[in-house]
């Protein structure tokens, strides 16, 4: 796509900010979106940042009947002395374009959307909540709106990004959460889109979270697809356990998201001197590890929670307390760590933070 500079319809009866500790996840939305269309004529064209408004969508539009749709889930942080960050876009925007291919979608050029969602945030940065653990969340996403009932990819799309701010995960401190082993129910299966970011895979958890939530549980542990043996993620995140003082995380197989938050735990662990494997594990030999008492911590990594300690599991009728229950020292540090860099309050070894205006003024 050439390069245009995005067009900007200013809203004038700007809203009312919530008060950050009320809201609850993803319900406020900011003043403004971005959008841009896709035809097959003229590719992605019209790229603009408009106020917050419904979409017109013809009801023949091919997301509504056969889901073609990705999206992502980032996050703009604010630096004690003010400044906007993000946390690794780039990651975010090249597994949008790797949705997209396995969706059938056009890609979208990175350098141009990571422009756009910065020119977008900095507009909103009075929205980004400066009160310790909250922040800007980012959802870009892509609607196929062909009006067609025919089954085939669509010829017309919308990327739109939307903002939303959000209060803290942890409002009384990191939490451990009681996990249920799902056994029936699976999240993705190898050649299938469990590696995309894609609503398709949320709709279809959604029967095994629901039956967890009624039974006591957060979430539940998704297990592989085809001999339910092996460990896959954790609800909607990346899972990782220490054992034996070593960190163990499923291997991108195929089933599994790759989590940006999990990539940056490697890579912090590393960088710390832990071994960290990435292979394949049953929860059969998690539960041996727990009967030896080398099982020493299990957590969930994603962008909503960076992480959130396990503090018991249920495995038909088993239930293992994992480190009594209470957060891990290596979780609490990945977690500390991980934030502080978010919010530009560390040294950031990996140069992970982007300052959203400088990036601008280039
Ligand atoms: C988004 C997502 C994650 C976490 O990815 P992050 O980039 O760390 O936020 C993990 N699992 C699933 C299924 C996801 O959709």
């Amino acid at each position: 796509m050439k390069e245009k500079p995005i067009r900007v319809d200013y809203r004038t009866d700007k809203k009312t900010k919530p008060i950050i500790e009320d809201i609850e996840f993803g319900r406020e939305f900011t003043d403004h979106m971005f959008v841009m269309d896709y035809s097959f004529a003229h590719g992605w064209h019209d790229p603009r940042i408009i106020p917050y408004q419904p979409l017109t969508v013809d009801p023949a539009a091919m997301i509504f009947h056969y889901g073609q749709s990705v999206f992502e889930g980032m996050k703009a942080y604010l630096s004690p002395k003010g400044d906007a960050l993000l946390f690794r876009p780039q990651k975010n925007i090249e597994r949008l374009n790797r949705s997209n291919q396995r969706l059938c979608i056009p890609e979208i050029d990175e350098k141009f959307v990571l422009k756009a969602i910065k020119q977008l945030v900095s507009l909103e940065k009075e929205w980004i909540p400066t009160k310790q653990g909250t922040s800007l969340y980012i959802r870009p996403f892509i609607i196929s709106t062909e009006p067609y009932l025919g089954v085939a990819s669509s010829q017309q799309y919308q990327f739109i990004v939307i903002l939303s701010p959000v209060g803290s995960y942890y409002k009384e401190g990191v939490n451990p959460v009681e996990i249920l082993v799902e056994n029936e129910y699976v999240r993705a299966v190898v050649g299938g889109t469990g590696e995309a970011k894609t609503g398709g895979n949320y709709a279809s958890s959604l029967k095994a979270q629901e039956i967890a939530e009624r039974n006591g549980y957060a979430q539940v542990l998704w297990l592989d697809a085809v001999e339910k043996k092996y460990i896959e993620e954790v609800g909607s995140m990346n899972v990782f356990f220490k054992i034996n003082g070593e960190i163990i995380t499923p291997a991108l197989t195929g089933s599994i998201l790759p989590g940006v938050t999990r990539d940056s735990a490697i890579k912090l662990l590393k960088h710390w001197g832990f071994k960290v494997t990435e292979s394949k594990i049953t929860i059969k030999e998690l539960i041996e590890a727990f009967h030896n008492g080398i099982l020493e911590e299990a957590f969930g990594t994603g962008t909503a929670a960076v992480i959130s300690p396990i503090g018991s599991l249920v495995w038909n009728d088993e239930k293992i307390t994992i480190n009594q229950g209470k957060t891990g020292e290596l979780s609490k540090r990945l977690y500390d760590t991980i934030t502080d860099i978010q919010y530009g309050k560390t040294k950031d070894p990996f140069g992970w933070s982007e300052y959203v205006d400088k990036a601008l003024i280039k």
